[in-house]
This record gives structure tokens, C-alpha cells and sequence, in this order.
């Protein structure tokens, strides 16, 4: 059985003692409640509090992630974060290719192909993100350009590698907009990623891995998007932000 993933993004918000307040009322509610067994909890935080989440995660049930990695290993990159760094901090996953990154930093596929590979070179979890923008889904060019991202980004992998990865997929036009996918379109969508992948690397492949669904999933729409059977998950922006919405979101 897949795993069940729900994973924060906080993107850039929180200062310090507000970020630490949030973690630690995640985990009373989860001690109250805990997720169940089949279910992962990612936090992905500002690169500033990953050391203090990771420190609070020996005791909380959930795993941490950085919003974003550089796709070089190490050298004169000032500012960068790299692989290797976070791997020695005790950070498990990252985010790649989120649509903020491809439209505010200019990434494209092949810049993300990069970081995919540092990530998996690291034991890092790679959370790839792929999804169409407004237009492309109103002239029906979707599946064409998921399929795209998809093939330009993770495509070069060999079998066990790709097996590492989870995918998101997060039409950009429900990103933060109160937009959200309806089921039968996220449904559509997944199964359309399963099916491609199955095409490249075969069924079971295909089968084990996640696929999450993320733009304005909330603790109101989250069990009918999870509902679906190529749904894995959700990757979470605003919700993530308050701790009562993103623990029922983890119980949906
Ligand atoms: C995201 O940033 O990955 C996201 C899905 O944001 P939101 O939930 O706010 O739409």
C-alpha cells in the first residue's frame, strides 16, 4: 500500500518565536490525536528554522523539509543552500520545482533535474512539483505540459531512483487562490502521472509511488480531494500555517 503524505509548506512566513509556537501546537494537537500509522507528516520550513524543527522533530512524530535546494553541491554560490548541508542537519525531504521557484527564480526543468539529482545524492526526499497555469488548462494543454515536466525532470533517473520520489501535483491556478481542483480533476491528473510513469518504468513503480495534490487544500476539501484513489496526499500552503486546519487536514 502507498504511503498517506501530508506535507507543509510555509513558503516565507513566521518569524522565529511564531514558527517554534506553530511546530509545538502541531505536536500537542498530534499527541492528542496522532496521525495514524500510514500517514507521513513533512514540515517544510523557512531554511532559518530548519535546525530548531529538526531539533522539536526527535520528539514529534514528523519529518523536515526545505522549501528548496541548490543544484550545485558546493563552491561560490552565495546565498545557496546545499544538499549535503541540509542532509547533516537532519533534514529528510525538500521541495523541488515549486511554481513559485519556476516563476519568480526563473527554474526551469533542467535546473530541476539538477537539484532532483543532489537531493537523491543526499538521501534527501525530493517533493517534485509540476502543474499547468490558468491558460494552459482553459486551451486543454495540461496533461501535455505535466507530462513535459514531468519527462524533462525526472525522466533521466534509473528505476530505483525514481522510486524515491514523491510528486506533487499543484495546478499553479489553484496556488494560494482559493481555486481548488475539483476531485474529478485532481483524480484525472494523478492517474494521467501514474500512467506515464508506468509507461517509463512499469506498473509497480508506477503503483508505489506518491502523488500528492496541492493548490488551496483545506481542512473543509481535504477528505473529499484524499478520497480519490490516485490521490496520496496534499501538499499544503496556507493551511499549513495554522496548526488546528493542518492536523485536520493530516486526519483526513
Ligand atoms: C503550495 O504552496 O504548495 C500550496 C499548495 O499553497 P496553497 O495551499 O496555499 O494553495
Amino acid at each position: 500500500m502507498r504511503k498517506r503524505i501530508v506535507a507543509g509548506n510555509w513558503k516565507m512566513n513566521l518569524n522565529f518565536s511564531e514558527a517554534e509556537d506553530l511546530l509545538n501546537d502541531m505536536m500537542d494537537l498530534l499527541e492528542e490525536r496522532p496521525a495514524d500509522e500510514e500517514t507521513e507528516v513533512i514540515v517544510c520550513t523557512p531554511a532559518v528554522y530548519l535546525e530548531m524543527a529538526t531539533d522539536l522533530a526527535i520528539d514529534g512524530n514528523f519529518y523536515v523539509g526545505a522549501q528548496n535546494i541548490s543544484p550545485h553541491e558546493y563552491g561560490a554560490y552565495t546565498g545557496e543552500i546545499s544538499a549535503p548541508m541540509l542532509q547533516s542537519m537532519g533534514v529528510t525531504h525538500t521541495i523541488v520545482g515549486h511554481s513559485e521557484r519556476r516563476t519568480y527564480f526563473g527554474e526551469t526543468d533542467s535546473v530541476i533535474a539538477e537539484k532532483i539529482n543532489q537531493a537523491l545524492k543526499y538521501d534527501l526526499t525530493p517533493i517534485y512539483c509540476c502543474g499547468e497555469v490558468l491558460e494552459e488548462r482553459q486551451s486543454e494543454k495540461q496533461f501535455e505540459v505535466v507530462k513535459r515536466q514531468i519527462s524533462e525532470a525526472m525522466f533521466h533517473l534509473p528505476e530505483a531512483e525514481l522510486g524515491k520520489i514523491i510528486i506533487a501535483y499543484e495546478p499553479v491556478w489553484a496556488i494560494g487562490t482559493g481555486l481548488t481542483a475539483t476531485p474529478g480533476q485532481a483524480q484525472e491528473m494523478h492517474a494521467f502521472i501514474r500512467k506515464i510513469v508506468a509507461e517509463k518504468y512499469g506498473q509497480e513503480t508506477a503503483e508505489n509511488i506518491p502523488i500528492l495534490y496541492g493548490g488551496s487544500c483545506n481542512a473543509k476539501n481535504a477528505a473529499e480531494l484524499f478520497a480519490n484513489p490516485d490521490v496520496d496526499g496534499g501538499l499544503i500552503g496556507g493551511a499549513s500555517l495554522k496548526a488546528g486546519d493542518f492536523v485536520a487536514i493530516i486526519h483526513s
